[in-house]
């Protein structure tokens, strides 16, 4: 048995003897609200055995996998339907951001809440103002004593109905005349619960609220909480972005081929595979999840420019067509309500694939001029 055998044997028997039905196939595309105090729970347990934190480094309290290792991990952990995590960007984003570029101090006081899902993260970046431009964010923070004191707004922040923590990107300096936009902004780390800070949740068009407005009147976080120099946040903010990514995309995409599956059993039990175009479109969809899951593990080792755009590309559109794909199988016929239920919330969430995590055309952008060496598109 190879060691990596070893490695999928013990997720798998974890996973066997801890996933309770209470909590499989739970959360998920839209439904980020579901059993959460339940999902926590299960997180916690993942965390406490060491597999919430197995890409960090031995050093920093992690099990420092190897990227297969990585893998069979998330493939596992997809196969079996456990739920999905609860601790995504702070395990992901915030807990790697701080390894590489936290001071000793921040290490030691936010790693190991990190790592045991004590405290659950937001990503405090995009604004009404600021999206895909996020230079322009204008939430401000000043230096007053021991401490910076921030006022602005943030939206679309997810979680931070349930975040303990927020790492907001604001501006401490004005940008120098004739220099880039992004330089005077700095990465904060500040505490949710506090009388300055107000979350206000927003209605989906799911129904749900997932993300949130967040206000800072005079929020306060302590002057020690900000990671990278004061002003030099940008090149923090798109470490952080960068981390996003990686081994979890193939967990990801065993979960679509079960989704795939699911519907090939709505359609059945409509009698839609009965639709010549309905099949072809069954097929097709298989195929191309194929061959993005091909394509994803060939490029993982040793990413191309661009990988992650492209594989986020490709993937964003297979979700929205298989969403499209599942109005039109329901349509076919009569499908048990809950089936009805869970796709028409998988059809309206899949619109937000091609915005958050910057948007398609956003993308398109960084595939023209890394790929394509097309020139740079002016910025406002
Ligand atoms: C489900 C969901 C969760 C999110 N969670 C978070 C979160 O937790 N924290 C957070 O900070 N943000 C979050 N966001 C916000 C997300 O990052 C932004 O929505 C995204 O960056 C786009 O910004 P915008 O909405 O301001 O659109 P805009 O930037 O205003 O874009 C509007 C349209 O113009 C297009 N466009 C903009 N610039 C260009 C360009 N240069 N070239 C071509 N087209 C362009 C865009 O593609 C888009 O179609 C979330 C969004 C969603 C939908």
């Amino acid at each position: 048995m190879t060691d990596d055998d070893a490695f999928r044997r013990e997720i798998r028997d974890w996973l066997a003897a801890e996933l309770t039905d209470e909590v499989r196939g739970t959360g998920g595309v839209g439904r980020e609200n579901q059993a959460f105090g339940q999902r926590l729970a299960f997180t916690r347990r993942l965390a406490a055995a060491g597999w919430s934190t197995l890409a960090w480094p031995v050093a920093h309290g992690g099990r420092g996998a190897s990227l297969s290792q990585q893998v069979i991990f998330h493939e596992e952990y997809a196969r079996a339907g456990a739920p999905s995590r609860v601790d995504h960007i702070g395990t992901t984003m915030v807990g790697p951001t701080l390894i590489d570029l936290g001071t000793p101090e921040q290490q030691r006081r936010f790693l190991p809440a990190l790592a045991a899902v004590e405290e659950l993260w937001c990503q405090g970046y995009s604004e009404p103002g600021a999206g895909s431009d996020l230079a322009g964010v204008t939430t401000r923070a000043r230096l007053d004593g021991d401490r910076w004191v921030l006022t602005g707004q943030k939206v679309w922040t997810s979680l931070a109905h349930v975040a303990d923590w927020c790492f907001v990107l604001a501006r401490t300096a004005p940008a120098p005349a004739g220099g880039p936009r992004s330089a005077g902004l700095s990465y904060l780390l500040v505490p949710m619960r506090q009388p300055g800070i107000t979350v206000r949740p927003i209605r989906q068009l799911t129904g749900d609220s997932e993300f949130n407005e967040v206000f800072f009147d005079d929020a306060v976080t302590e002057a020690g909480l900000v990671v990278g120099e004061p002003g030099q946040g940008w090149r923090v903010a798109m470490a952080t972005l960068a981390y996003e990514r990686g081994a979890a995309t193939v967990g990801q995409q065993i979960g679509f081929q079960r989704d795939l599956d699911d519907l090939v059993a709505v359609a059945r039990s409509t009698g839609a595979t009965a639709d010549p175009v309905l099949r072809e479109r069954l097929t097709r969809a298989w195929l191309d999840l194929t061959v993005l899951r091909t394509h994803t593990l060939r490029v993982l080792r040793e990413p191309p420019p661009a990988a992650s755009s492209v594989i986020k590309l490709l993937w964003t559109r297979w979700r929205q067509g298989l969403g499209e794909l599942a109005m039109d199988v329901l349509a076919h016929g009569d499908a048990d309500p809950a089936a009805v239920q869970r796709w028409q919330t998988y059809f309206l969430f899949s619109r937000a694939d091609t915005i958050y995590g910057g948007s398609n055309e956003i993308q398109r952008g960084i595939v023209a001029e890394r790929v394509l060496g097309l020139p740079r598109q002016a910025r406002g």
